[in-house]
């Protein structure tokens, strides 16, 4: 929902400054729809309805995966498509991937949104209604900004967003951004004074292949970003989340664990082992006994290390596989963000170094931030 616009709108009604906060806190608490908002008056409801979209989104598709993950495609108001998700664990909790623009302009060629075109921003509405969709499903708890899009080359928007969250229901501590190394970004972050964690995508810790994978290594090499994290920890005091997907002969050595572990300090960092989620470009995963390994590796060198769980595997909703693309899963939902909760319904991504004749050094893939 545009604030901005329902304040405009609601001041030219002559109605009090105070009704766009009482608008807000229903939007926030997962209503559906201004009609639902009982304590405004019935006038006012019914004259909102007709002038303000609920949704700065509309919901194009969904998609529902075996272990409960939502994929939900949306369309902004001038036709970009957005992907998020909504992640369901175990444990309870619900944790949402929000996208911050529409596809991305950095190529990082094992990436499915870097492969297409970038649209542009999306602005802290489009982002926050992503969050709004999965909130008039159920609860949610935590987010990551790591869907579509560098979230540092658009902090004004997501800063933006993550300042409401926690009217959504989702704390400061419990959300993330996740980077590329874009170091003006976490710079800033670094200082803002909302306690978000930092998340990085390092996918190679050898700056040839980490360039050949991310050609924004060239702009901001590993070593300079590393430094950055460094000063983020010491001025938060919160480790760095480092995203390392694992593909088969590729980034998946002891070699290649020892020389990760050689540039992270375990006392700021730790390493987020992830399982290769398959597209079409034809990468390999890593085993499990050889993530295991890897994992072991890590350790010996006193990192803390874990491996992620993996989401929506069979809906293209995981690490990676976003990239508003037709899969078999979706089921057509021709209809606004807003609504789709009426109805009580429905409603992640890294890479890696190695022989240059693994087939996974020459294909695209779309994996992860
Ligand atoms: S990994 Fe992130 S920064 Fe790189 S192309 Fe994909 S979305 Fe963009």
């Amino acid at each position: 929902m545009d604030l901005k616009l329902l304040e405009q709108t609601l001041i030219e009604c002559g109605e009090p400054r105070y009704r766009t906060g009482q608008v807000w806190k229903w939007a926030a608490r997962g209503a559906g729809a201004f009609a639902d908002m009982s304590d405004l008056p019935l006038g006012l409801r019914e004259s909102l309805a007709d002038t303000v979209p609920f949704s700065t989104l509309t919901v194009e598709r969904e998609a529902h995966a075996s272990d409960g993950t939502i994929k939900a495609l949306f369309r902004t108001q001038d036709g970009r498509p957005v992907e998020a998700v909504l992640m369901v664990y175990r444990d309870g909790r619900r944790s949402i991937c929000l996208s911050s623009q529409s596809g991305c302009p950095l190529t990082c060629t094992f990436c499915a949104t870097g492969q297409m075109r970038f649209g542009r921003n999306l602005t802290a509405w489009e982002i926050l209604d992503q969050a709004l969709h999965f909130r008039r499903i159920g609860a949610v708890d935590h987010a990551v900004f790591m869907g579509m899009g560098e979230p540092m080359m658009n902090l004004d928007n997501v800063l933006a967003a993550c300042e409401r969250l926690p009217d959504v229901g989702i704390t400061h501590r419990r959300t993330a951004i996740s980077t590329i190394g874009w170091i003006p970004g976490i710079e800033r972050l670094a200082a803002d004074p909302m306690p978000i964690r930092l998340a990085l995508s390092l996918h190679a810790a050898d700056p040839a292949l980490r360039s050949e994978l991310m050609p924004v290594n060239e702009r901001y090499p590993l070593p300079d970003v590393i430094a950055a994290c460094e000063a983020y920890y010491e001025r938060k005091r919160r480790k760095v989340f480092v995203e390392y997907v694992m593909l088969a002969g590729v980034n998946d050595s002891f070699a290649q664990a020892a020389q990760l572990a050689s540039v992270l300090d375990p006392r700021m960092f730790k390493v987020n082992l992830i399982p290769y989620n398959p597209t079409d470009s034809g990468f390999t995963g890593s085993s499990p006994k050889a993530i295991a390994a890897f994992k072991d590796e890590l350790e010996r060198h006193g990192l803390d290390a874990t491996v992620r769980l993996t989401r929506g595997r069979d809906i293209d909703a995981a690490c990676g596989q976003l990239a508003a693309r037709a899969s078999p899963a979706w089921s057509s939902r021709s209809r606004s963000s807003a609504s789709s909760s009426g109805e009580g319904s429905n409603s992640a991504t890294s890479a890696s170094s190695s022989s240059e004749s693994s087939p996974n050094r020459r294909r695209n893939s779309s994996v992860v931030r």
